[in-house]
Order: C-alpha cells, then sequence, then structure tokens
C-alpha cells in the first residue's frame, strides 16, 4: 500500500518571512484553530507496544507531529527531522512557541537505529532533542545530515555522522553485514536554511530517499514543488510512503513549500515519473 503524508508546516521561522507579520494576523485565529484540531486531529500519544513490535513483511509510519516521523521498516526504526522541544528557536526566550505538544518524549521511543535531518531550520534541528537521543541512545544512532552540516552534529555530541551532498549514496546496515542494507540517499528540494543572521545557506538543504530490501519511504522536509520530484522518483521510486509538507497560506510561500493540491501532485510525480 502506498502512502502520502503531509506535514503542515506551523512553525513560520523556515519561511524567510519575519514571524511577527504573520503572527499579527494569525493571533485571531489561534484559538478557534486549535479548537478545531482538538476535535478533529487530537494529538495521541502512541502504543508503545505497537511501536515495540513492528510487522516484519511490512512498514509501519507514525507521525510524532510537523515533520517528525518514525518510520520502521525492513528491521530498522529511523527517525525524521525529531523535534520534541516545546519551542523552536536558539533558546526559549528567542523562539517560536509550539502550538501543539509532541505526541511522546525521546524516552518513550522504541530503540532508533537513523535519523535524517533535512535541513538546519529550527523546527527540523532541535539542539535539546538531538542531545536527549545521543543521550539515551549514544553510539547505537547513526546521523545522516547534509553537506556542512557534520561538524554542528559532532559538537551536539553526535558520534556516527554521515553528511551527503545531493544525489550522494550510502549504504546502511544495523549488523554491519551485507545483509538487509539500506540505501539513504540525499536528494534535492528546493528550500533554503538559516539558523544565524551570519549562516544563510551555508549548510545544504534536501530531501531523504531510504532504499530498503523490500520497502522504500521519501521524506521531504521542506520544499516547493520542483523538478527534483519527477527525477526522484524517475530514479527510486515507486515509494511505498512519502512524508511531503503542507505550506501556510498567509503569506502564500509556494516557493518553499508545497501547497495542498501541489502536494498531492508531488507525491504523483515520485510515483509515475
Ligand atoms: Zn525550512
Amino acid at each position: 500500500m502506498s502512502v502520502c503524508l503531509s506535514v503542515r508546516s506551523l512553525c513560520e521561522s523556515c519561511t524567510g518571512k519575519p514571524f511577527f507579520k504573520v503572527r499579527k494576523e494569525a493571533n485571531f485565529l489561534v484559538i478557534f484553530i486549535l479548537q478545531e484540531l482538538e476535535q478533529n486531529l487530537p494529538v495521541l500519544a502512541p502504543d508503545s507496544s505497537v511501536l515495540s513490535s513492528p510487522p516484519s513483511d511490512d512498514i509501519q509510519v507514525t507521525w510524532l507531529g510537523h515533520a517528525s516521523v518514525l518510520v520502521q521498516m525492513d528491521g530498522l526504526n529511523i527517525l525524521t527531522d525529531p523535534v520534541f522541544s516545546g519551542f523552536c528557536g536558539p533558546n526559549q526566550f528567542m523562539s517560536f512557541k509550539r502550538y501543539r505538544p509532541a505526541p511522546c518524549s525521546v524516552d518513550e521511543l522504541p530503540n532508533i537505529d537513523a535519523v535524517c535531518i533535512s535541513h538546519s531550520h529550527y523546527d527540523h534541528l532541535d539542539l535539546k532533542s538531538v542531545k536527549d537521543l545521543n543521550q539515551r541512545f549514544g553510539e547505537c544512532l547513526h546521523w545522516f545530515v547534509p553537506m556542512g552540516l557534520k561538524s554542528w552534529m559532532s559538537n551536539a555530541g553526535c558520534k556516527n555522522v554521515t553528511e551527503l551532498e545531493w544525489w550522494e549514496e550510502t549504504q546502511f546496515s544495523k549488523q554491519k553485514s551485507n545483509d538487509n542494507v539500506t540505501k539513504f540517499v540525499f536528494t534535492p528540494t528546493q528550500h533554503w536554511c538559516r539558523r544565524t543572521l551570519m549562516d544563510e545557506n551555508k549548510v545544504l538543504w534536501g530531501s531523504w530517499t531510504v532504499v530498503g530490501p523490500k520497502h522504500r519511504f521519501f521524506f521531504a522536509g521542506d520544499t516547493g514543488y520542483c523538478k527534483g520530484f519527477k527525477q526522484i522518483g524517475k530514479q527510486y521510486g515507486p515509494f511505498d510512503f512519502a512524508a511531503i509538507p503542507i505550506g501556510a497560506y498567509k503569506p502564500r510561500l509556494e516557493k518553499y513549500i508545497v501547497a495542498n493540491l501541489r502536494s498531492g501532485q508531488s507525491y504523483l510525480s515520485l510515483n509515475r515519473a
């Protein structure tokens, strides 16, 4: 079964626009939207017994909020852009408060084998979450990151870090054998990155294409619709699962994050190219 998960970006820190401009307009709607969400899309804690025993012949996916997704396939537990903090920013005084809590903590995750980071925006790369994952899993964890981010990850305590350029591939196996080898490919997106006033686009951004012995999934991170979708689909598709963002509607930000219909089009491009 093929599945597309569209992840709405709740934090405008990655839009390139000053946050206060959109925040002023959005504040009037926040309470109403949160009530709507609680009714129609409540935050549910994942069932630990389900996470600890994924099916051996299928792919199991758990959305952990924003761009954080736990993908369990082909004997691996893979986490994307893990953010479990209550805010996004350099510290709690210069940050954007999270609208809705993460559904679980790092301590409640099953054993994680690999983490894929799409880009360095604060709502996709959270220092506290990285440190918490390192504290719990240590050297058992392998980090796959964009080119230019390895030194940051090492400073955060990450031991096993692979940084890749677009279209670069690397193979990963939990048992360090040739059995059950999974290929991690860093693939292009249409986006950008910045964490400070001085580091705009100093680190690469992108998506992750993960090709296992039986299943394959695509994680877009943040992206506008671009020709890369068809190229990725042609080279690595079709996919069993894809996590694709939905952009904010005001202001329109399709250059950096696909809008609703484009998200579906992106998925079709991945599978039909
Ligand atoms: Zn971003």
